[in-house]
């Protein structure tokens, strides 16, 4: 986790680029894929990281603009991966400090047990284009479901979405769970970052016996780059899991910032982590607060903070 970070605009031509992209394939050999790929991603420098699992691949990199453009042409140039779409932000330098590649059972998991775990190839939600999505979202009866964490929500999310209190992927089944008296006779829509989680969520809430399940097609990402919509009726920005923590999604005249200083109250979209490493919260604070309280979420994590350090 970040513990400070700024918000980055995109610029034009930038010397770097950063992907975001997955593909639900199944993999032979995932630990021969994951050798193989590091290979790759050494060779041209790419940081970030890339979760690989006999489902598919998932990953979000940073690297010089030339060898990002050689990486999307080599994964195009593989039929495991020629079907694959990356979404492309323009970056001033790398958003990773290095690169992971990790081999998983599952490149997202809802923490079920292997036989009940969704398969999006088989089950998952109807995929809708950023205008249909929006158009979706003006319908009456409608409810749209935020499929990432509840801090991730914090930061942005779509006008009206119902934001889960979960801080975690896999405590969604429970949830639902929870939750599937008011979802009944609703069209139900689900979005996330990129589109990866709600791949499975969208199926869950399938396999639960919902039918009327739509899943925004490449996530809040797309919807942000698409030209017509333009990211239209989301408030504030989106998290991404990288040293930007926040990126624009909204080019409209709807554009707005959802996050406050919790000191007082001003907007802030900036985000840190207290200093306090046992509480490490992610928290809002404006610059004058920063100096008058530093970054920490209250006065107890300051206090513990100035402590003397104790001899080991
Ligand atoms: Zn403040
Ligand atoms: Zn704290």
């Amino acid at each position: 986790m970040n513990t400070e970070s700024t918000i980055q605009s995109a610029t034009v031509a930038a010397p770097f680029q950063v992907l975001l992209y997955y593909r639900y394939v199944p993999i032979e050999d995932p630990a021969a894929y994951v050798k193989s790929h590091r290979e790759l991603c050494e060779n041209l420098n790419l940081r970030g990281r890339i979760i690989i699992g006999k489902e598919g691949i998932n990953g979000t990199v940073s690297g010089a603009t030339e060898e990002t453009n050689r990486y999307i042409e080599e994964m195009k140039a593989s039929p495991l991966t020629s079907e694959m779409e990356f979404k492309i932000d323009p970056s001033d330098d790398h958003v990773f400090p290095k690169l992971s590649i990790k081999l998983r059972t599952e490149i997202v998991s809802l923490g079920l047990e292997d036989e009940s775990d969704i398969n999006p190839n088989e089950t998952t939600g109807e995929r809708l284009s950023p205008r249909e999505f929006y158009e979706a979202m003006q319908e009456d009866d409608v409810i749209i479901i935020d499929g990432r964490n509840d801090y991730e929500a914090a930061l942005g999310h779509f006008k009206d979405a119902v934001c889960p209190d979960i801080g975690n992927f896999r405590e969604f089944p429970d949830w639902l769970k929870k939750n599937a008296e008011e979802l009944k006779g609703k069209k139900i829509l689900t979005y996330c970052t990129g589109g990866i989680r709600c791949e499975k969520l969208s199926g869950l809430i399938r396999n639960e016996g919902f039918e009327d399940v739509y899943q925004l097609d490449g996530g809040i990402v797309k919807y942000s780059k698409d030209p017509e919509v333009q990211g239209r009726d989301f408030d504030g920005l989106c998290y991404v899991f990288d040293q930007r923590v926040g990126v624009e999604v909204n080019h409209t005249e709807t554009r707005k910032i959802i996050s406050h200083c919790r000191y007082c109250g001003e907007e802030e979209p900036h985000f840190g982590n207290c200093k306090w490493p046992d509480c490490n919260e992610q928290i809002f604070v404006c610059p004058s607060c920063r100096e008058e309280h530093g970054l920490f979420c209250g006065e107890s994590c300051r206090e513990e903070a100035a402590k003397p350090a104790q001899a080991d």
